[in-house]
């Protein structure tokens, strides 16, 4: 079953009023690709400024906290990002697994608060460049999935997987065609696996140095629903060609 693609830019610790104009062209020229879903994962303190300025264009956040309210200084909550006008965000993102030490089980819990408010959930996976070379990607993502996948779908919000291999981010390196593939397919068996036929429904997304001039191979792959896509987000010149290749693969 081909799933509508989703084209999600991350704009990490990037973004000020005067990138206002930015989003607004993205969000403008993303209407004429109706077949693709887009979105922009902006920095929290952005997200009501941003998702003013395009109504109707999906507005996200980049982490959310695990607790409804309480005692945690400098954090977020679900229904923070929603009353400020997101409707998904990126959860699991390995920068803050690495730099904020995410556990898998903080991920989960992360996913389970977004969704139960409905927010939909780009949930992030992938292996380092060590792991890679000495073959345990699969395993390593295997396990973070079964760590870190929300217990059900049944929320009304969607749960998306995005692959990215540390390696591959901020780099300029992508895995080959193939091995993209590979591990998509392992995403989708697990995802199978834990929800049934409704695992079928889950985009997985690739992430890591997607740009416009590798974008069509990548959503050419099976089990690619989409991309997750940090650098070449921040600018409407760069990110629309992969939105407009996302379109061209749908047909
Ligand atoms: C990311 O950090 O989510 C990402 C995919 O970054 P880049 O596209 O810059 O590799």
């Amino acid at each position: 079953m081909a799933l509508k693609k989703l084209v999600a830019g991350n704009w990490k610790m990037h973004g000020l009023s005067a990138d206002l104009d930015e989003i607004r062209e993205i969000a403008a020229a993303s209407r004429a690709y109706p077949a693709v879903d887009v979105a922009l994962c902006v920095p929290a303190i952005l997200i009501e400024r941003a998702a003013r300025a395009v109504p109707g264009f999906a507005i996200g956040g980049q982490d959310v906290h695990f607790a409804a309210r309480g005692a945690h200084t400098g954090c977020t909550s679900a229904e923070m990002l929603l009353d400020a006008g997101a409707s998904l965000t990126i959860v699991g993102h390995s920068e803050r697994r690495d730099a904020q030490r995410e556990s898998d089980a903080d991920v989960k819990a992360k996913a389970e608060s977004a969704l139960a408010v409905g927010l939909n959930v780009i949930l992030c996976v992938g292996e380092s460049l060590a792991v890679r070379e000495t073959g345990g990607a699969m395993h390593t993502v295997g396990a973070q999935l079964d760590g870190s996948l929300p217990d059900s779908l049944e929320a009304e919000a969607e749960l998306a997987i995005a692959y990215e291999p540390i390696w591959a981010i901020g780099t300029g390196k992508i895995p080959t065609p193939t091995e993209i593939g590979e591990m998509h397919a392992s995403i989708r068996s697990r995802l199978v696996e834990r929800y049934g036929a409704d695992g079928r429904g889950v985009r997985i997304l690739y992430g890591g140095s997607v740009k416009a001039s590798n974008a069509a191979e990548i959503f050419g792959i099976a089990d690619v629903d989409g991309a997750l896509v940090g650098g070449a987000s921040l600018k409407a010149a760069d990110f629309l060609p992969i939105v407009a290749a996302a379109a061209a693969v749908e047909g």
